[in-house]
């Protein structure tokens, strides 16, 4: 068993603004390690441009062991397939147990599959991203219709996305497409869905597969044999089996100041985590990142927390697919290719600034 003052598991957005702070700024005393499954973090802002083959993978990932050198954390690559809470103990895959007296979780979530009775419709998930690149190669090489689950904002720039490389594209919404977000974002994101050929089913949630078919309560509501997988997320099962206190949903519950309710010894951020009252599409903003840094450093040298004030929904910028973008400010919405510079711009800056040279 190895000893560490903190473990970061996972190398999701907020603990990339960790790394990145304590590379450029201030690191806290201690011996510290990130465990996460590769040595890249993919951002998702570039994915719909690396589907429309307007970047390349490289764009859009950020090397870590650049990033952790820097910051003199270890990094371990490895999975992690259960946790011990109470004694802050992680149990990786390979067998290794690795015990820390402070723990920070930014392990994103999984995603939620109808369940499915017979092998006839191929089903992909669009995470883990490795996976979800490598199995859309496949089905690149012989296009054929598909449809896609989910009316996130992550679902309308995949569709926009692979709109013209596919033929036939449906995309299936539980609800309304883009729930939360204001009514001209959605008509907008409408209009260029119908443009592209895109066919929207809102308030249809997909029950269950069975064989090549699609079934919305005891409706076959679409045949065909291959699913994109890009609905809500599903929480990881070990983390409520770890003994931390969950939502309803099986993520991390935690306080303002970030750490678990139950384990104040651990930390959790990003979509694995839930901020009573506030939706977890504004709760994992990258300010979590700023506040995550700072606390970790405190919790580590005995000194008070800060408390993380979630922002009023912020601004949203969708990829249209064409290298435009559709955006929603505050309820005031626009699209076109301006907007599009704008997202490259912001996203490449994200990607740029946590590529640290040695
Ligand atoms: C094409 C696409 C477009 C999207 N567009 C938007 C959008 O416009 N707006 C929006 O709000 N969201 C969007 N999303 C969703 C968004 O990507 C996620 O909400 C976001 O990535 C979650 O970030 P995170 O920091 O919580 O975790 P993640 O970025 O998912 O990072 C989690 C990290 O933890 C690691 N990890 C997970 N489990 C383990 C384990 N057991 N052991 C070790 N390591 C582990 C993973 O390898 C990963 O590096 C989009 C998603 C996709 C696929």
């Amino acid at each position: 068993m190895s000893d560490y003052d903190l473990i970061l598991v996972g190398a999701g957005h907020a603990h990339l603004g960790v790394l990145r702070r304590w590379a450029l700024v201030e690191r806290p005393k201690g011996r510290i390690a990130l465990l996460n499954c590769a040595t890249h973090a993919w951002y998702t802002g570039r994915l719909p441009g690396l589907l429309a083959e307007r970047f390349a993978e490289d764009d859009c990932q950020v090397a870590l062991e650049p990033l952790c050198r820097a910051a003199k954390v270890e990094l371990i690559e490895c999975v992690m397939s259960g946790m011990d809470a109470d004694a802050c103990i992680l149990r990786l895959a390979d067998g290794r147990s690795l015990q820390s007296q402070w723990l920070s979780l930014d392990v994103g979530a999984g995603l939620l599959s109808p369940p499915q009775s017979g092998d006839a419709m191929q089903v992909l998930a669009t995470r883990p991203i490795d996976d979800f690149l490598a199995g859309w190669r496949q089905w690149q090489r012989e296009p054929r219709r598909l449809a896609i689950l989910g009316g996130t904002p992550g679902s309308v720039e995949l569709a926009l996305a692979i709109a013209g490389q596919v033929p036939n594209l449906a995309l299936f919404c539980g609800g309304p497409l883009l729930p939360g977000q204001s009514l001209g974002l959605r008509l907008r994101a409408l209009g260029y869905l119908r443009l592209c050929g895109v066919q929207v089913r809102e308030h249809c949630p997909i029950g269950r597969i069975e064989d090549d078919w699609l079934l919305s309560g005891d409706e076959p509501v679409w045949r065909g044999r291959r699913l994109l997988l890009a609905s809500g997320a599903r929480a990881w099962p070990w983390l409520r089996a770890a003994g931390l206190a969950c939502d309803t949903e099986g993520f991390v519950a935690i306080h303002d100041s970030l750490q678990s309710l139950s384990h104040p010894q651990i930390f959790a951020v990003g979509e694995c985590a839930t901020l009573r009252d506030v939706p977890r599409s504004l709760s994992r903003s990258s300010r979590q990142g700023r506040v995550l840094a700072g606390n970790l450093q405190a919790a580590l040298h005995n000194q008070p927390l800060r408390l993380y004030r979630a922002p009023r929904q912020g601004l949203t910028l969708l990829a249209s697919g064409d290298g435009g973008a559709l955006l929603d400010w505050r309820g005031w919405s626009a699209d076109g290719q301006f907007y599009g510079r704008c997202k490259d711009w912001l996203d490449q800056r994200f990607v740029r600034r946590h590529h640290l040279a040695d």
